[in-house]
Order: C-alpha cells, then sequence, then structure tokens
C-alpha cells in the first residue's frame, strides 16, 4: 500500500514538475514515507531524518516532507521534534502536494518558514483526486496498483489502522474500471487491487462485490493477471471463492491473515472467527482452485498468549501449509486495547516463540519453492535481474524467478508471459531458463 501511494505522489509531483532522483544527496525533496503499524517501523522515521540532516543543512533549500500514517498520527508533534521537517501530511492528502509546495515556495519568497501539517480525513475527496488524477506511471512496469478501499471498521484489538486510515469506503466500479483501462493502454498486463480490507469492497449504487469486479477487470483487453490484497477471512463469500475456479486471469494466491491459531487470542484479538472457520476457508478455497498458494500474518506475543496457544498457532501452520508469510512479535501501539491489556508476554518469549515460527514458515516455503522444480511455469517478465544476464518475473504464485537471457532481448521481454522451465529452487526464489529456447 505504502509502495502504491509513494507511486501516486510521484506522480502528483511530476505535475509541480518534479522527477525521481537515485539518491537523497541528488533531491531538492525528500519524502519519508512512513508506517505506524509496529513500533520499529515507527521509530525508523527519526533515524532515518537524522541521516537527512547534514543534507539539509548543506542545502537550506531542500524540503523534507514525511507522509504516511506516522505523520497522520503525530501531526503536529513531529513539527515540534524534528526540526528539519517542512511538511507532515497524512495519507488522505496526497493529492494535494502540488499545492502544499507552492505553499511553502510562497513563504520562502517571502522570506518565511512555512512548515506544514495535513492529517486531515477528507475519504470522499481522496477517491475525487485519485479519480480525477489520469495515471501517469512514471516507470514502465508491467505489473501496477490499483486502489478500490480505504481505511478500516474492524477494529482489531492490536492495530491502528482503523486509527490512521479512518473508515471503510469503497471506490465507485466505473472510475476502477476507467484506471484499469488506461494502464492496460500503458502497457500494464497485471493489476493488484489493492484495500486494507480488500474483499469488504462492494460498490455503493450496484452492491457489486469483488467478485464482480474481478470479472470486469478480466475483460479488458491487455490485463492478463489480477491479483488483490489484503484479505479479511470476515470478508469472504462463496462467489469470490467460486472466481478463483472459474476467472482464468484471476492468480492462484491468496493473502489470508490469520494472526493466530488458538480460538481464546483470536477472540482477545476481536478477529471475530475461530480456527475452524479459518481452516473451512481454506479448504473451501483449495476446493476452488486445487493449486492455491496461501500466505498469512502472524502476531506472536499478543497479550495473555500461553505456550498452549502458541502450540496451536503452529498447528494450524502444519495443517495449511503456507507458500509464503509475515510475521511479527506483537508490538504493543499508543492508543490500542491491546497495549493497555497487564498480562504483557515477555519479550525474550516472543522472540522465542518468533524464532520457531519463522523457522516452520521458511521451511514451507522452501518445500513449496522446491515442488515447483523440473515444472513449467508462465512468468511475467518485469525487469533485469541484480544479475546480468538475468531477467526477473513472477510465477502465478508471486514467486520471483530468474531467468537467463540473452541482454539485447530485455526490452522485448518486459511485460511478455512466457513459459519458463524451473530450474533451481531457492529459499525466496525460482530461477529457470526460457521453455521454447
Ligand atoms: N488488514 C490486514 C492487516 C493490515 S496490518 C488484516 O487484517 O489482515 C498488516 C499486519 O501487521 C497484520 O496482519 C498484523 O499481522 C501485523 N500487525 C498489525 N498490528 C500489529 C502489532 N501491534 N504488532 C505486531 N504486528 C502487527
Ligand atoms: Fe488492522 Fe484488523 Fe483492520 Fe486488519 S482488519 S487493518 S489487522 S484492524
Amino acid at each position: 500500500m505504502n509502495v502504491y501511494d509513494s507511486e501516486r505522489m510521484a506522480e502528483a509531483l511530476s505535475v509541480a514538475g518534479y522527477q525521481p532522483v537515485d539518491v537523497p544527496e541528488a533531491a531538492d525533496m525528500v519524502i519519508l514515507n512512513t508506517c505506524h503499524i509496529r513500533e520499529k517501523a515507527a521509530e525508523k522515521v527519526y533515524s532515518e531524518l537524522g541521516r537527512l540532516k547534514p543534507l539539509k543543512q548543506a542545502n537550506a533549500d531542500m524540503i523534507i516532507g514525511v507522509a504516511g500514517c506516522v505523520a497522520q498520527a503525530e501531526g503536529e508533534e513531529m513539527i515540534h521534534r524534528a526540526p528539519l521537517v517542512d511538511m507532515v501530511f497524512g495519507p488522505q492528502t496526497y493529492q494535494q502536494l502540488p499545492d502544499m509546495i507552492s505553499d511553502l515556495d510562497a513563504g520562502r519568497r517571502d522570506g518565511d518558514r512555512v512548515r506544514l501539517v495535513r492529517t486531515e480525513f477528507p475519504a470522499e475527496e481522496k477517491f475525487a483526486a485519485l479519480n480525477a488524477a489520469p495515471r501517469r506511471p512514471i516507470t514502465r512496469a508491467p505489473t501496477a496498483f490499483v486502489t478500490v478501499q480505504e481505511g478500516c471498521d474492524k477494529f482489531c484489538t492490536f492495530c491502528v489502522v482503523p486509527y490512521t486510515r479512518g473508515a471503510e469506503v469503497s471506490r465507485a466500479t466505473a472510475d476502477i474500471v476507467d484506471e484499469a483501462n488506461a494502464l492496460a493502454a500503458q502497457g500494464v498486463c497485471e493489476i493488484t487491487l489493492l484495500g486494507q480490507n480488500v474483499n469488504a469492497w462492494q460498490d455503493r449504487e450496484t452492491g457489486l462485490r469483488l467478485d464482480g469486479l474481478l470479472e470486469a477487470l478480466a475483460q479488458i483487453e491487455g490485463i492478463e493477471r489480477l491479483r488483490f490484497t489484503t484479505s479479511h477471512p470476515r470478508d469472504m463469500d462463496a462467489a469470490l471463492i467460486a472466481a478463483h475456479g472459474h476467472n482464468d486471469k484471476l492468480m492462484p494466491y491468496l493473502h489470508l491473515p490469520v494472526q493466530s491459531g488458538s480460538d481464546p487470542i483470536l477472540k482477545a484479538m476481536n478477529r471475530r472467527h475461530t480456527r475452524a472457520q479459518y481452516l473451512d476457508l481454506v479448504a473451501a478455497f483449495r476446493n476452488a482452485r486445487a493449486d492455491l498458494a496461501l500466505s498469512s500474518d502472524f502476531i506472536v506475543g499478543f497479550p495473555g498468549e500461553t505456550d498452549a496457544d502458541f502450540d496451536a498457532t503452529m498447528d494450524l501452520v502444519a495443517a495449511v501449509s503456507y507458500a509464503q508469510a509475515f510475521s511479527f512479535k506483537y508490538s504493543p501501539r499508543p492508543g490500542t486495547p491491546a497495549a493497555a491489556e497487564e498480562n504483557q508476554v515477555d519479550e525474550d518469549i516472543k522472540a522465542r516463540r518468533l524464532a520457531r515460527l519463522q523457522a516452520r514458515l521458511n521451511e514451507q516455503q522452501e518445500a513449496f519453492n522446491r515442488e515447483k522444480l523440473e515444472t513449467v511455469l508462465p512468468v511475467l517478465f518485469e525487469k533485469p535481474s541484480r544479475q546480468a544476464d538475468q531477467m526477473s518475473g513472477r510465477s502465478p504464485y508471486l514467486q520471483p524467478v530468474h531467468v537467463r537471457v540473452a541482454e539485447q532481448h530485455f526490452d522485448a521481454l518486459v511485460g511478455r508471459i512466457l513459459p519458463v522451465r524451473i530450474t533451481g529452487a531457492h529459499a525466496n526464489s525460482l530461477s529457470g531458463e526460457l521453455a521454447d529456447g
């Protein structure tokens, strides 16, 4: 989501005459796009600002901005805590960037240092601005994100998102289809629909749900692959499950976070589903699409988590077998109910549980990658790899695939989907060769 937001900021800024550069030393403006989800992410902002300090000292005209959810949560406080910051603005205000910059410039012309804080929540306006600004991708990537839903009403007891991103709002079908058409016309062939609870998406006028939207997008010429993230188990419906069996463009990969395998912990987290309901969902998906690869997020050490609760998570992991997963130590976040619980788990217990869980998840990921050895997979070629003579792309299961090809073919391959024979399986990626010579 932040990658998408950063791209939209870059697009908004290109209208104001800015272009991306590779290093902060070469920049007239640096914007940190921040995440507030865990303490570690939030604290990183201040260490990054520390690294920018010498640049600002060398060039007083440099504009330093902080965007994203830390900006949203701290607002004015950040202006006081970080004197070098010129603008602090939340996720709902990116389309105002050109205006903010002219305000800063106007102040400078008058010899004043203007410092801006923009943290209002005009959700309707945000989609309006998204819709009004035509997409002009600043990269030639064949894949793109499209926001369809913003915010969250779920209030899981550990999570800051409902406070930083506001209530759930869905974007209108026609606007999404227009954006997808514009992207397809620019050579994009894979679209990932984004939303904090993407499967809660619903067109307010027509009642269309996500399966219908995916069906509409599948009709667009040039769009070959569709993905969506992140789904909440509670918002899953039969039609979306069934779509995985009949919408050929929908990729067989689903990110469906479960957080914990223990019913008492799921309840305390306010996830509003049980372990059994989650496992039933997984079975239903695999029934619709046998080769579906699953991924999830996990939190270990939620307040009150016992050894037995943690074992239940390990047991669920064994039962599902994930192709990929993200796992975190519980991080108490200001203002959330779980942070006020008294039965917090010791940091060293969290660390031990996380290590055990990650070892198991890594084993599963490697096993999943190994299963693909000697098979032929359709790979969407995206860009040159870091290694010479290799291009990288993605399998249907979102695995990065590195393929040896002569450099003169690189340009012609970007955005094409070609069969690749998998010859190497690694921890986080595959390698292979073009299957048709
Ligand atoms: N809407 C998505 C998750 C968005 S946040 C969902 O409900 O699945 C992304 C992930 O960050 C969450 O799935 C969770 O695993 C993790 N996370 C959120 N708050 C956290 C916290 N306080 N401590 C540790 N991990 C957290
Ligand atoms: Fe956070 Fe829960 Fe909403 Fe996901 S569903 S964003 S974890 S509150």
